[in-house]
């Protein structure tokens, strides 16, 4: 049997993709779903947009958005739930001379990689977007970028382990693993203990903290958190995903307005300060005045985790039957099915 600690994104993906080859899977989560990154984010897939990765990077996680389209198609066939994913671009608004500097030299040198990307002006970004206001001043548009509703994804996801026969044990408390000197041995919760040949943490920002871990195979995690609002949108002032500064503006098929995010080292608190989301509020209508009118839907803050790199620990480590698949700070929920297949991949090799 294989275990997998926690049922975000990353773990019921991987959860998933084992169970569709054949394996007996069980997840065990501490709380719920609510309590994940993976629940609390934004859904933005964008290999390019707000970047923090060299070419390299941005170009793997542009397969793993080619990949990511073939999987939420299957899930939506699976389960009739839909995930809204939208691959309908992303728009980068420039509001002062240096970043029309920036972004129009971007989007050249993301041409010339073979990417749909554009310069807009003024005029042409309005016609897209009419409720940016005389702040604008240009942007860049980037055609192969969009979203996905990351909560529809994870109900999806769940229902379709179900339909592969993964069992799901949610309330648990934090697991511990249990291991020898050689190998994992299995889970302990509480006074239970359930054996397993392995077992994959998929812990999220929590993945560090998972006690019974070896000392040789512990993995450095670092929370960051960030805080969101939505806001009560009744007519479709914004039609794509708009990232202008100091925030981006998500629209959400449901008729909210999703804006984010901060980015904090604050270790575990998840408690949201209204001065933070005002603040992303204020920049979201310094870019759109018409948005000064809506109510606040729902405010929230979740915690992503980030390795010492930056870069996810995806695979096998020295503790046989031990595997990791943690650390995918800004881009867990663009990088969870292709953590699915590395790891499963890892997984087959292992046992077979
Ligand atoms: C504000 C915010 C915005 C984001 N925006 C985006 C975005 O736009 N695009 C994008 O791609 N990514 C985004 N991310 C990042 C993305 O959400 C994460 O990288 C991804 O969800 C991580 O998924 P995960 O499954 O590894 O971890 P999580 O979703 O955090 O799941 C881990 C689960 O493990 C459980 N757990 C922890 N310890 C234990 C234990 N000992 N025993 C049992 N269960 C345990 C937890 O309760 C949790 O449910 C964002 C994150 C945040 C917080």
């Amino acid at each position: 049997m294989i275990i997998v600690i926690g049922a975000g994104l990353v773990g019921l993906s991987t959860a998933y993709e084992l169970a569709k080859r054949g394996a007996d899977v069980h997840v065990v989560e501490a709380y719920d779903s609510a309590a994940s990154a993976s629940w609390a984010g934004a859904g933005r897939l964008a290999p390019f947009t707000d970047s923090e990765g060299g070419n390299e990077q941005e170009d793997f996680l542009a397969s793993a958005l080619g990949l990511y389209q073939v999987f939420v198609k299957e899930l939506h066939k699976r389960t009739g739930i839909d995930p809204y994913l939208r691959i309908d671009g992303i728009i980068e608004v420039a509001q002062d001379e240096f970043a029309v500097v920036r972004l129009r030299e971007r989007a050249g040198s993301l041409v010339a990689r073979g990417i749909h990307a554009h310069w807009l002006e003024p005029d042409e970004v309005r016609r897209l977007e009419p409720s940016l206001g005389a702040a604008t001043l240009g942007a860049s548009l980037i055609e192969d970028e969009g979203q996905i509703d990351n909560r529809q994804l994870g109900q999806a996801l769940r229902a379709a382990c179900v339909d592969v026969g993964v069992k799901l044990e949610e309330q648990t408390g934090p697991v511990s693993l249990e291991a020898d000197e050689r190998r994992v041995l299995g889970v302990r919760a509480g006074a239970n203990f359930v054996a397993a040949d392995e077992v994959v943490n998929a812990a999220g920002a929590w993945a560090g903290e998972l006690r019974g871990v070896p000392a040789h195979v512990r993995i450095s995690i670092v929370p960051v958190k960030g805080q969101l609002l939505t806001l009560r949108m009744p007519v479709r002032l914004v039609t794509r995903l708009v990232s202008v500064p100091g925030a981006y503006l998500i629209p959400r098929t449901d008729g909210t307005l999703l804006i984010g995010e901060t980015v904090e080292e604050a270790g575990f608190d998840v408690r949201v300060d209204p001065a933070a989301t005002q603040h992303l509020r204020d920049a979201a209508v310094r870019a759109m005045p018409a948005l000064g009118d809506l109510a606040i839907d729902e405010t929230w803050a979740g915690l992503r985790p980030r390795s010492p790199n930056g870069r996810p620990f995806i695979g096998a480590t020295a503790l046989e039957g031990y595997f990791v698949a943690a650390g995918h700070y800004r881009n867990g929920i663009l990088l969870a099915p292709a953590t699915a297949l590395a790891v499963a991949n890892v997984i087959e090799g292992k046992t077979s």
